[in-house]
């Protein structure tokens, strides 16, 4: 327990203390519904009042536990999920029509309010890790206003009855099949 500095203002507990700035260790459990982890947190930074004693913290040691609990469990913590947006130079609103996550459950994953499950974890691994899923997710966002001309329409709505259970056809993939379809 190192104290850093002294916080102006009284304690809003007992209105009579100051309130003194420390960062300690936490050791909790997490609960994940099917599964209870051991999550150490190092390094919180909380207050204490140095007359009655009562420890407080805010957002900053709420986001030091939440990074400590995304990797005792294995998650990508929320300053990774925001790198991986940045190193491809998405907005928000993109990786929410990549992924089909609501652009407010994305801004509570990086704000640290959310945790992502496994599987929403695992497609943002496949985002950061691999350009072919990259690549097949961009495909499958429709350009805002660019609708298909009246030529392709036809096909691609047939294929879609016979063969494509997907709502939205890649373009790529919609190209190809639709040339072998027009050959038969
Ligand atoms: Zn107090």
């Amino acid at each position: 327990m190192n104290k850093v500095k002294q916080i102006p203002g009284a304690c809003p507990e007992c209105g009579r203390g100051q309130l003194v700035s420390f960062t300690r260790d936490e050791d909790f459990d997490f609960d994940l519904g099917d599964e209870r982890v051991a999550v150490q947190a190092r390094n919180v930074p909380v207050e204490k009042c140095d007359t009655c004693g009562e420890i407080m913290s805010g957002p900053a040691a709420a986001r030091v536990r939440h990074d400590a609990i995304c990797r005792a469990v294995g998650l990508l913590t929320p300053s990774e999920i925001k790198a991986i947006r940045e190193k491809f130079g998405w907005s928000q609103q993109h990786l929410a029509a990549l992924t089909d996550f609501g652009i407010a459950t994305v801004s509570r994953w990086e704000r640290g309010r959310l945790l992502q499950n496994r599987s929403a974890n695992k497609v943002l691994l496949g985002l950061r890790d691999c350009p072919a899923f990259r690549a097949y997710l961009e495909s499958l966002v429709e350009p805002k206003g660019s609708l298909p001309s009246p030529q392709a329409e036809e096909p691609i709505n047939r294929l879609k009855g016979r063969y494509v259970d997907k709502e939205r056809v890649p373009s790529v993939v919609a190209f190809a099949a639709v040339f072998e379809f027009s050959r038969n």
